[in-house]
């Protein structure tokens, strides 16, 4: 996963989250995450997701279902959702069983122009 432009990956532990999510100083209500496992020191990628609002929380829920995660905080939901089409539709990861949905409220379109939900 060289070119997703994530942090990380870290091991997703309570200590990791907290020392590079909770205590980022980019912190902000938009953010894009990617969960998975190390194989050979590669982060394989299994399923990518945002979250608004408090990442930490979120991530904390997946602890136990998965090894590792990378992450990265977005100045805007806009910019946040293109992320996440982006990586969805570059590793289809094999947890993600459909297309990211849009933002609650938004009328987003997917970034990638081969996409059905592309403008
Ligand atoms: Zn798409």
């Amino acid at each position: 996963m060289a070119n997703s432009g994530l942090l990380g990956p870290y091991p997703l532990e309570e200590k990791y989250i907290v020392r590079f999510v909770t205590k980022s100083a980019d912190r902000s209500s938009a953010s894009v995450f990617a969960l998975g496992k190390i194989t050979n020191k590669k982060f394989v990628i299994k399923k990518v997701c945002h979250a608004d609002g408090d990442l930490s929380m979120v991530l904390k829920g997946y602890m136990g279902t998965y090894e590792a995660f990378r992450f990265r905080f977005y100045r805007s939901t806009r910019s946040a959702f293109n992320k996440q089409c982006q990586l969805y539709h570059q590793f289809s990861p094999s947890d993600n069983l459909e297309h990211p949905t849009r933002p609650i409220n938004t009328r987003f379109t997917c970034p990638d122009p081969s996409c059905i939900l592309s403008g």
